[in-house]
């Protein structure tokens, strides 16, 4: 299993408490060093002016571009993510490759008392989410698997940040399919 590297990418700063947190639970989902560097700058060319939203799509090659020739990068940002057919998304990935883009936009809603404890489990639960669909991993229909698909905060916070069983299996089969995911 390849190491991970993190960059935030958003426009503003990101508490280093929530960076070292991602971090941490990212690297005992997988069990691989991950890291987290600075990125050589910002996104480009990502803005729809018509959405005002950024194309997670342009996100991802961008990474591609300017990320690290090996390994799996994810970029985390504070930008509002879509693609075509959504009003919005929490990310995207990847699928059994080297880039995931995660963001934090719509964490935030709803949070009532939960406050930042609960903002940062929903950020963990992203980033090993899109992860794993840069490890090759599908969308999973076992409930509380950190890989069942979410469509808005409730269902982030329905699920836990674990990978089930067999998606922990899929994780070290070798041949998995691969095939077109959002
Ligand atoms: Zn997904
Ligand atoms: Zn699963």
């Amino acid at each position: 299993m390849e190491p991970i590297t993190i960059w935030w990418i958003g426009e503003r700063a990101m508490a280093p408490a929530v960076m070292e947190r991602v971090q941490q639970e990212l690297a005992q989902a997988y069990g691989v060093a991950v890291r987290c560097a600075e990125p050589p700058g910002r996104p480009s060319g990502t803005w729809d002016p018509k959405r005002r939203q950024h194309l997670t799509s342009r996100m991802l090659s961008w990474l591609l571009q300017v990320g690290p020739p090996g390994g799996k990068l994810l970029g985390l940002t504070d930008q509002d993510l879509f693609i075509p057919i959504l009003t919005y998304v929490f990310g995207e990935a990847q699928l059994g490759g080297r880039v995931a883009v995660a963001s934090a936009a719509r964490l935030r809603e709803d949070l009532g008392p939960g406050g930042e404890g609960l903002f940062m489990e929903r950020l963990v639960k992203e980033s090993v989410h899109e992860l794993g669909h840069a490890y090759g991993l599908l969308h999973c229909q076992v409930p509380r698997c950190v890989m069942t698909r979410a469509a808005g905060v409730r269902d982030v916070d329905e699920k836990s940040r674990h990978l089930c069983p067999r998606c922990r299996h899929r994780l070290t089969e070798p041949g998995r399919s691969r095939h077109a995911v959002e």
